[in-house]
């Protein structure tokens, strides 16, 4: 089983008290060992059990906010985490970590706790973020880090490779806290895509800038991507697919052959980027994908209805819906409730 399905196959094993190992241990270690076995550990489940508005205000970067004061949330989440990682969490000071820790111990899981907290992670100076991102790994050990920004706005990080998707200031606080880019890909010419003064303030003189059609016409600076176009950039392919709207009366948002969506090959790991798009018959070529975003708000993309249309058409393992503004994508969530298969992941693109 290679390394990116180990993951996803651990993280449907289901926790049972019966299995807890009585080998598990809970330690209790400094900032910069955190830091350090967090960077030689991929695999590692972070989670930040402070309340979402201490998690929002700044946390450790790919840390998951699992409000431990928040019991039935923290138990049912437990339950979906592999027991093969050890978990590391982290509190403000350390009080709320080492109840969470004691509590983890006794399912059996492996626990490493900050030593001091959150307040001493930032007085050692380490990194922290205000942005939710996951981390995965390929087969060939690159670790593959997806920031969610806001919207249809995305950071992705392929070992030190920065990517930036439809980049918009007005979601990133301007950019100011997030590197520049190696790559940018924009999908179409709408505002919540498109943003100029975005491209101006990550452009490097060696980024590489792509996009649809008429988003290279407007800023005179991107090589234009249509459908089935692939380019290579650090061992990272980049591959051009259809977006539109198929539904009668909707055409017009985004018409067939105008704009695109984004499939990444990293090593065994494939990623699919929808842009905005409705289901469309192109989605039976787009397969064997690992992880998918896919846009859910009508009538510009998809209703829910569709999108549980479209996730039983690619048949990704892991699904982000984006682009969702308010919708309520509590029935996507259900629908995929027993699915092993499939597992819908929701974060904070609003
Ligand atoms: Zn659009
Ligand atoms: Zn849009």
């Amino acid at each position: 089983m290679n390394t990116f399905f180990s993951i996803i196959f651990s993280s449907f094993l289901f926790l049972c008290t019966s299995c807890a190992s009585p080998e598990a241990e809970t330690r209790v270690i400094s900032p910069k060992d955190f830091s350090r076995e967090l960077s030689e550990n991929y695999n590692a489940t972070l989670i930040d059990i402070r309340r979402p508005d201490e998690y929002q205000a700044g946390h450790i970067k790919g840390a998951r906010p699992i409000n431990w004061e928040d019991s039935t949330l923290f138990y049912s989440e437990v339950t979906k985490l592999a027991q093969t990682e050890p978990v590391y969490l982290y509190c403000r000071t350390g009080r709320r970590s080492a109840e969470a820790a004691q509590y983890l111990h006794k399912q059996g899981f492996n626990v490493v706790d900050l030593e001091g907290g959150y307040v001493a992670w930032v007085q050692a100076s380490m990194e922290t973020t205000k942005y939710e991102s996951d981390i995965f790994s390929t087969n060939a050990g690159r670790k593959v880090s997806i920031t969610f920004i806001k919207h249809g706005t995305l950071m992705i990080e392929v070992d030190g490779t920065i990517i930036h998707i439809d980049p918009v200031s007005s979601y990133a606080e301007n950019y100011e806290s997030l590197p520049k880019a190696d790559i940018i890909l924009v999908t179409h010419e709408h505002g919540d895509h498109y943003d100029a003064k975005a491209i101006e303030t990550l452009s490097k003189s060696n980024t590489a800038f792509y996009s649809n059609k008429r988003v290279s016409e407007l800023s005179g600076k991107s090589i234009a991507m249509s459908v089935g176009d692939s380019q290579e950039i650090a061992n990272i392919k980049i591959t051009a697919t259809a977006a539109y709207n198929s539904s009668e009366g909707h055409e017009n948002f985004h018409p067939k052959g105008r704009d695109v969506g984004y499939l990444l090959d990293i090593d065994d790991l494939r990623l699919y980027i929808a842009g905005d798009t409705e289901p469309i018959d192109e989605f039976s070529a787009i397969q064997n994908i690992n992880i998918a975003f896919l846009p859910v708000n009508q009538p510009y993309t998809m209703t829910v209805e569709q999108c549980i249309q479209a996730i039983d058409s690619i048949k990704p393992h892991i699904v982000y819906p984006y682009h969702y503004g308010n919708t309520d994508l509590s029935p996507i969530v259900d629908h995929y409730k027993e699915n092993n298969q499939i597992e819908i992941r929701i974060r904070d693109l609003q």
